[in-house]
């Protein structure tokens, strides 16, 4: 008997594939006559050309059930496909800097499902014409294993009739069409968001390095070198951070303020002259003022949160008004006596004390003791007076931070690059938040959308019960002969009404344990793997995922969401990603929550049953009804094989027949006829 080795050639691969696969489903039609001549064999009695004769009618119902099987194993595998493909592209226009790609795999998603609609439809038209012409096959090929045993001059006539009649098999879920556009239309919007989530990072990403930069790389020079040059700040409270991915904020919040603090403690006057008395005040203030500032810094960089607040420094008189270094009262107040010509007496000249406003006690115009201590916003607003000798005022404070505010050899000046840039990195970072919100929402939205394609999927199978699918019923009639079955015409032929030598037989179809149908999907597989060029790329995926779902027809569907899992891994990492990584998960629980069913696909044979149980089946539980069978039989097997033939021929034609061509999904072009081979049946009788 052929095996499937028949189609291995010398290296242990397989022939082409459309060879095996139509060999293949040649082969199991050609069983039917291939058993009734092994039963012709060993058989001369009535009973046992009764039972050949069932079995050989049933066979070509196991034949189109296996072809069915194979089609309805294809079609649900590819609309899987599609979907796995089409939810791998939802999740790809979820990641940041992949997103781009999301069309071009969704396009690919779309393709198999056109190419499952295509191949569907042609594959209904198929097989409702194989299905129209079975009755007809199976009186056929069963009249061809009657008259196979018309010899040693004893006649035989008869042949099997399937139950039901005529074919009740709905194949409307094959027709059905599979849309994923709403999950196209969420992953363009959530490949928009994406884009704008992309695009904030790397503005935050360019704005901490410029902070980086500023902080840790000379050009020409940074915080950091000018806290060396100017304050003496080395190791531990002036490190350098190589790396701009292992810097934060917070490194440089932390040098400015080691930096503050020493030149707050270190401040001196350079010379005892009062305009230098004054300046050094200033810069004292002002380092005291910048420690305490960003001491109250904010600083939180995590993955969840981004808070950052940096002081900016005053350098300018008007930047001074907005600080606290103007409302201070810090700055000793002395009592100087001028001379007046207003009030007292005629002529008089008064003496009245002035309130005045120092930088310190050490400028020489500071006599007597200190009355109080005020601010600058006083001295602007007229409660005190300037002191002309000191010249204390807001443009001196204004003054200390300006040019090294300005020019890049000032500490400041770095600082400000800082601040600034936490600026932009905040409301990048902010904006980022925000696109990532609106790219949740849109995976709920696609996930739903998801949701509704599988479950169009899953709700409609094919329901196949074609013409013998509960059994097929011989009746064989030996003209001549005088060996007469007692208990056949006592249960059910009344011996008047027959001529002696009839015998009646049922065979049903029942799973054959010793063979697995998922078989023939690997040998189909096997062949499509070998014409795909190259497993790296995406389309090679996509085949290889197709694969994985074809064979898991027979067996289970639980591996669709780690196929799934497979499919999106192979195209980039989903770390970090949160959106993207949910709807991973989501979706993965969606396939696992719809709990498509396995398909039985193992090999069907058929075996001998009792006949009364196919006819309750058909709910004939009569003698008579039995008796309507026998008188719808054509008086010989001629007759009955040229009915048939006539019958086949209407619906099929001669010659090799294709149910329909497979396409490959992710391979271009080609495809893998199904075909089966008349000739080879019709020749047989
Ligand atoms: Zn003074």
């Amino acid at each position: 008997m052929l095996s499937v080795a028949t189609f291995r050639d010398d290296d242990g691969g397989y022939t082409t594939v459309a060879v095996a696969v139509a060999l293949l489903v040649t082969l199991a039609l050609v069983f039917s006559a291939a058993a009734g001549e092994w039963a012709l064999a060993r058989s001369a009695d009535v009973q046992e050309v009764a039972d050949a004769t069932a079995l050989a009618g049933e066979n070509c119902v196991a034949a189109f059930s296996t072809v069915v099987q194979v089609v309805d194993a294809c079609v649900l595998s590819m609309g899987l496909t599609g979907l796995v493909v089409s939810a791998a592209g939802l999740v790809v226009s979820a990641v940041p800097g992949l997103q781009a790609h999301a069309p071009g795999i969704l396009d690919v998603g779309k393709s198999i499902l056109n190419a499952r609609r295509d191949f569907s439809t042609t594959a209904l038209q198929g097989l409702q014409h194989l299905e129209r012409a079975l009755p007809a096959l199976i009186m056929a090929n069963s009249a061809s294993c009657v008259s196979a045993n018309c010899t040693g001059g004893i006649e035989y006539f008869g042949c099997a009739v399937p139950f039901p009649e005529e074919s009740q098999s709905d194949y409307s879920a094959l027709t059905d069409t599979l849309e994923v556009n709403e999950v196209e239309d969420s992953a363009k919007r959530l490949a928009e968001a994406t884009a704008q989530k992309e695009r904030a990072l790397e503005r935050a990403n360019e704005a901490k390095q410029r902070a980086w930069r500023a902080d840790c790389v000379d050009d020409p020079m940074c915080m950091r070198s000018r806290a060396e040059t100017l304050a003496g700040l080395y190791g531990t409270s002036n490190p350098n951070y190589p790396l701009a991915g292992e810097w934060r904020f917070s490194f440089a919040c932390q040098r400015a303020r080691n930096y503050y603090l020493t030149r707050a403690s270190n401040e001196a006057p350079w010379s005892s002259d009062p305009e230098e008395l004054s300046r050094s005040a200033a810069r004292q203030a002002f380092y005291e003022y910048a420690y305490d500032a960003i001491c109250n810094a904010t600083c939180i960089e995590t993955d969840e949160q981004t808070s950052l607040w940096l002081p900016e420094l005053p350098h300018t008189s008007a930047t001074v008004r907005d600080t606290s270094l103007y409302t201070d009262l810090r700055w000793p107040c002395t009592e100087i006596v001028v001379e007046t010509g207003e009030g007292g007496g005629e002529g008089a000249v008064e003496d009245v004390g002035v309130v005045t406003l120092h930088s310190t006690l050490a400028c020489p115009a500071a006599e007597g003791p200190c009355v109080c201590y005020a601010s600058l916003a006083q001295l602007e607003e007229g409660g005190v007076e300037r002191c002309d000798v000191c010249g204390m005022d807001v443009s001196v404070m204004g003054s200390v931070a300006d040019a090294s505010t300005n020019i890049d050899n000032g500490f400041e000046h770095y600082w400000r690059i800082v601040v600034q840039a936490s600026r932009d990195y905040q409301e990048a970072r902010d904006d980022a938040r925000d696109a990532e919100a609106r790219m949740q929402e849109l995976a709920e939205d696609g996930a739903s959308a998801f949701d509704q394609a599988i479950e169009a999927l899953s709700l409609k199978r094919p329901s196949i019960c074609p013409a013998g699918a509960w059994g097929c019923v011989s009746m064989v009639v030996r003209k001549q002969g005088s060996m007469v079955p007692a208990e056949l015409t006592s249960s059910f032929i009344s011996g008047s009404e027959l001529p002696p030598g009839a015998a009646l037989s049922a065979a049903t179809l029942a799973p054959d344990s010793t063979g697995d149908g998922n078989t023939v999907l690997a040998h189909l597989l096997d062949g499509v793997r070998s014409r795909v060029p190259s497993p790296l790329d995406v389309l090679g995926r996509v085949t290889e995922l197709w694969g994985t779902l074809l064979m898991g027809y027979g067996s289970s569907y639980e591996n669709v969401s780690s196929a799934t899992d497979r499919m999106v891994d192979g195209i980039g990492s989903l770390l970090g990603e949160k959106a993207a990584s949910w709807l991973r998960g989501k979706l993965g629980q969606i396939v696992d929550s719809i709990g498509l069913e396995p398909c039985d696909l193992s090999v069907r044979k058929p075996v001998l049953v009792f006949s009364q149980q196919v006819l309750d089946k058909a709910g004939l539980t009569t003698l008579g009804q039995a008796r309507r069978i026998v008188s719808q039989l054509p008086q010989s097997a001629q007759e009955i094989n040229a009915q048939a033939i006539v019958r086949i021929l209407d619906e099929l034609g001669y010659g090799t027949i294709t149910i329909a061509t497979l396409p490959i999904p992710g391979v271009e072009g080609g495809g893998i006829p199904l075909t089966i081979d008349l000739d080879t049946l019709v020749g047989a009788s």
